[in-house]
């Protein structure tokens, strides 16, 4: 598990990723003001609040639904460290483009001097993958101390971690380790699982596998929609990217798709052809929940999953998001593990010993690298929320 929850001690690691080049480039625009919307507990609004507030950037958040009489989790945040919280009727919140169109012109008409930046829902925007790539080129770079702090944003203690690759002994045991870099990043064919609303996230992180030529792939759990909504997600956004970066990665849409070998015509590429070619190949899936249901429907029994999983490894997950991707790692993890039993005590072995040579984690019984790696993205916030819904759970 990389505990990416753990990047920000408020925030998480997800939001954070998803901000790390946005918020330098809307600087770098010159703007004051930043627009978003969010549900009431939404871990975006709080993410743009807080990193609003660190920049120096007055944040506008439209909350859906009513005030709640108590605020807690990431509502409580949002309205600690946003400058304007407003609650917005559902009626209004259908149509977000009109809503945050209006927002923003009515802003620019209070204050004439402010530079206002809508900041989609959730964290979508091309300039968020950016934070997925450096995420994965450090995860990647090879070696203590490798990589170039890309651990995170400022608040990053990548530059001062103790271990490289797997520690191996301690956690070995009970088959969930924390991990720094991947051992042997790029010869081994790791999966990274990962919870998604947008699929943000996980769409940067396999462009960013893509990008870097690593054997990976990507395993993604829908919670926010079908795969039909995560593959327009995808085109929209590699197109977007492409629009973007893409001159300054491939000198142009034209040598992206060439690159990428999607299009035979690649005369007449524009963003969109690159964007549809690229998304074509990423090493991603789109996997349903185990018990599939409506977004944010929460069941008693993932609530004692989440106890289980606190108690017996001191790991937060939160029953929405991240604990989707528990299981979903859970269950590739073990067919790894019945596979490589499978595969007998001599060739296990033998695997073993070039693993031993090869410098690996060195523990009292040699054993094979597990090659699940589950992103956790934070979210335990949510857990406040949810236990003023639902006191007799917790
Ligand atoms: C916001 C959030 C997600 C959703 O991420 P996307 O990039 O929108 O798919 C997943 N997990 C956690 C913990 C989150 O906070």
């Amino acid at each position: 598990m990389l505990r990416d929850d753990l990047l920000h001690p408020v925030l998480g690691g997800n939001k954070v990723r998803k901000l790390d080049a946005l918020l330098p480039q809307l600087l770098a625009e010159g703007v004051t003001d930043v627009l978003t919307c969010g549900g009431v507990q939404s871990a975006h609004t709080a993410a743009v609040a807080v990193a609003a507030a660190e920049a120096g950037l007055r944040s506008h958040l439209l909350v859906r639904g009513e005030k709640p009489q108590v605020p807690t989790g990431y509502h409580l945040v949002t309205r600690m460290y946003g400058s304007e919280v407003s609650y917005v009727s559902r009626a209004e919140y259908a149509d977000r483009p009109a809503m945050m169109t209006a927002r923003a012109d009515a802003l620019r008409r209070r204050a004439p001097g402010a530079k206002v930046a809508v900041v989609a829902e959730g964290g979508g925007e091309p300039a968020a993958l950016l934070g997925l790539l450096r995420l994965v080129h450090w995860l990647a770079a090879e070696g203590r101390g490798g990589g170039s702090g890309g651990g995170g944003s400022s608040s990053s203690t990548s530059g001062t971690a103790t271990t490289a690759g797997i520690d191996g002994r301690a956690s070995h045991a009970r088959r969930v380790v924390a991990v720094e870099r991947l051992h042997r990043a790029a010869a081994t064919p790791y999966r990274l699982v990962v919870d998604s609303g947008t699929g943000t996230a996980a769409i940067g992180l396999a462009l960013a596998v893509s990008l870097l030529g690593l054997p990976w792939s990507v395993h993604a759990v829908m919670l926010a929609g079908d795969e039909q909504y995560y593959n327009a997600q995808q085109q929209q956004l590699l197109a977007g990217f492409m629009d973007l970066y893409g001159a300054e990665l491939y000198g142009g849409a034209e040598g992206a798709v060439a690159a990428v070998g999607g299009v035979e015509e690649a005369g007449s590429a524009g963003a969109a052809e690159a964007g549809e070619a690229m998304a074509a190949r990423l090493p991603l899936r789109w996997l349903p929940r185990r018990t599939p249901r409506r977004f944010g429907k929460v069941l008693h029994s993932d609530i004692e999953a989440c106890k289980q999983v606190a108690q017996q490894y001191g790991i937060g997950l939160d029953p929405v998001y991240s604990l989707a991707a528990w299981e979903l790692a859970a269950e590739l993890a073990e067919a790894e593990l019945a596979a490589e039993l499978a595969v007998g005590a001599e060739a296990g072995s033998k695997a073993a010993e070039a693993e031993v040579e090869a410098g690996g984690a060195g523990g009292e019984r040699p054993h094979l690298h597990p090659r699940v790696l589950v992103v956790h993205g934070g979210g335990a916030l949510g857990l406040h929320g949810l236990a003023q819904r639902y006191p007799d759970w917790f």
